[in-house]
Parts: C-alpha cells; structure tokens; sequence
C-alpha cells in the first residue's frame, strides 16, 4: 500500500508478553517482579523501594500462563485481512535476551509463535481469495534478512552484502536485489526459511550472541492483480520481526566489538521508540530515516498501516532493571 490515499492513520499498539519463571525455578522461591491487573495493564514490584509499585496500561497483557494462540488470535490474526485490501502491518518482538521474543515470533514444532501461524493463515487466505470467479488473483512471496551493526543482509543470499534501502515516488520501500521467493504451501516456506536461520548463525562466532544482537526481518508480500481488463494490481507487505535484545550493555558489561554492537543496536531501538512515541502522539515529523530499521518499515509502521509491538519481559528479579526500561519504552501511560 502507498501512501497518498486518504487514511484514518493508526497507532502502533503496544502489547506485553510475561513468561513464566523457567528452569525449576518458581514463584516460591523467588516473587515474581510483575504481577497482572487485568487484560490491560500490569504493576512491578519496586523491590528497591519499600512498598512501591509502578502500575502500566498496554492495548494487551498476556500473563505467564498465556498461550502462543492467545497472544496470535488477540494481536495478530485481526490485522492480516488488512494486507488483503493492499495495506502493510508489522509484528514485532521487542524486549532483553531471554524474555521470549523467539518464543513468541517463532515458537518450537509444540508450541508454533506467530509466524507460522500468520504464514498458514495468510497463504490460506491467499488460496481461498484467488479460487475461480473471484475477482483478484493472489500470489505471495517472502523475503528474510537481518539487520547487523545497521547493514541489511539478505538471509536468503548470504553471499550478497550490505543492501540499500530505497523509496520509490508513491513512499513505497524497496530494497533492490533482495531475494524474493514466491511460497504457495507452508512447506515451500520453511524450504527456504529453515536454512536461511541457520545461515543467521553460521556467520556468528557465538550462536546466541549473534541473534541477539540482531533484528531478523521476515517480510511477507501478498502481490495482488485484478482478473479484469485493465486490472488493478496492489500488493500488502507484513513484516514479521524478531528485534535485537534491548538488554542495557552498561549493565551485562559488555566491552570491545560487544560493545560496539550495542551502541548500534541500542540506537536503532532508541530510535525505534522514538518512531513508536511520535506515531502514537501524532506529531508532524517522524524519524523513521534515523536508522536503518525504521527507514525499512516507513511504509508499514505507522500510517496506514497496521502495526503492533509486543514486549516480552520476564519475572526473574535479576530481570527487573530491563523490564522497567522495556515496560517504559512501550507503556501508554505509567502511574506510580
Ligand atoms: P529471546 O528470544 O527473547 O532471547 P527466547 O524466546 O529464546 O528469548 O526465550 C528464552 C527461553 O524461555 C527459551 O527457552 C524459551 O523456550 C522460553 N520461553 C520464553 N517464553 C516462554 C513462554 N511464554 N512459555 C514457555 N517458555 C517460554
Ligand atoms: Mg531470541
């Protein structure tokens, strides 16, 4: 979807995830920090501070014990019909290392996250809406790459190197020479995902560390051409994105390159909220072309288009200084 039509414009909802304590380790032995309210809003427990709770409202919370199928029925199944009348949207996992933004993007084969089950439900949709007599035909197709140190790589070609990122004149975002592989069942998408995930690791010289340190942008295209003469063509993107740590380096001590790579992902974050707060207070100048992220998804965060953020957080203690930033970082509004 381009911009330039006349549109209500929508905010970037905000909702948080709080896994359970993992590891044996269990609310006896430990409180937990965070504790719900009601489906909307959460307090943290100040332990530094006798008695003091700060209390945070969301568009959602989902508790410990919420399932993968909650949090995709409640905050991302409702805004895929949307790619079908040509407009874009964006999920994204935001929070520290460890909080469950994998968990919720992508989930184990026993418990599928969001994006399998957009992917099944999207090329269902693609199928059902391009039957015969029906008026558009749908083609889809992905795209996987990784955001590193502010450089797009592509993780469908790990060969090719940093990729520029580009508007054409209706605002559209393009990025020239990135792989686009068309998926028409949910098998041809894990042909081509599978391997490229691991091709997100090979290059890393410590597993975790790398994926950490990285957003992993999975982008989603639903091309859509009208079986008529002269045909309209439209197209929606969803970009589906599992977001570097938010963890605060000062703190894990990192140093060296460690610490250079945090730098850039703590300012591509930062600038990320920055995108997130303007958007939300409707404030004329949005700083989207402040990082490499936010340039990427001018077009589908924010505007018309359908976007949510999900913050994962966790209840260990040792947790506490990274779910006060994180809950800070997305809360419509805090009271103490
Ligand atoms: P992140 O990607 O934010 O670093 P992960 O998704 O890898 O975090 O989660 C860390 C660990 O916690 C993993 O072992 C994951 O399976 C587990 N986990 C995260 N969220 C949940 C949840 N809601 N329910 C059960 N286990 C979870
Ligand atoms: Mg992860």
């Amino acid at each position: 979807g381009g911009l330039g039509r006349r549109q209500t414009l929508a905010r970037v909802r905000v909702a948080v995830r709080l896994r359970p304590f993992m590891d044996g380790e269990t609310e006896a032995k430990e409180p937990s920090c965070v504790r719900a309210v009601d489906s909307c809003s959460l307090e943290v427990a100040n332990w530094r501070k006798y008695q003091e709770t700060l209390k945070y409202q969301f568009d959602a919370f989902y508790g410990e014990k919420s399932t993968q199928q909650e949090v995709y029925i409640g905050s991302v199944q409702p805004i895929l019909r949307h790619l079908l009348e040509g407009q874009n949207a964006s999920v994204l996992a935001y929070g520290p290392t460890g909080a469950g933004k994998t968990h919720t993007m992508l989930g184990s084969p026993e418990q599928p996250g969001v994006i399998p089950r957009a992917l099944m439900d999207l090329l269902q949709l693609a199928r059902e809406e391009s039957a015969e007599g029906r008026p558009w035909d749908i083609s889809v197709s992905m795209s996987y790459l990784e955001i590193y140190q502010e450089k797009v790589l592509d993780l469908l070609d790990p060969a090719s190197g940093d990729l520029v990122i580009r508007e054409d004149c209706r605002g559209n975002i393009l990025i020239p020479g990135l792989t686009q592989k068309p998926i028409t069942t949910f098998s041809d998408f894990e042909q081509h995902f599978l391997p490229a995930s691991r091709n997100r690791v090979v290059g890393a010289t410590r597993l975790n560390q790398r994926s950490s340190r990285s957003h992993a942008v999975l982008l989603v295209k639903l091309d859509q051409r009208e079986r008529l003469t002269p045909f309209r063509q439209r197209e929606g993107k969803l970009y589906l994105i599992d977001l570097a740590g938010s963890e605060d380096n000062r703190r894990t001590g990192n140093q060296g390159i460690r610490l250079k790579e945090s730098g850039a992902i703590n300012s591509s974050l930062f600038v990320l909220g920055k995108v997130v707060d303007a958007l939300n207070q409707g404030l004329p100048r949005i700083p989207y072309r402040d990082s490499k992220l936010t340039r990427l998804l001018q077009d589908s965060l924010g505007g018309s288009a359908h976007s949510i953020l999900i913050a994962n957080i966790a209840p260990e203690r040792r947790f506490y200084q990274d779910t006060i930033s994180a809950l800070n970082f997305t809360a419509r509004s805090r009271e103490v």
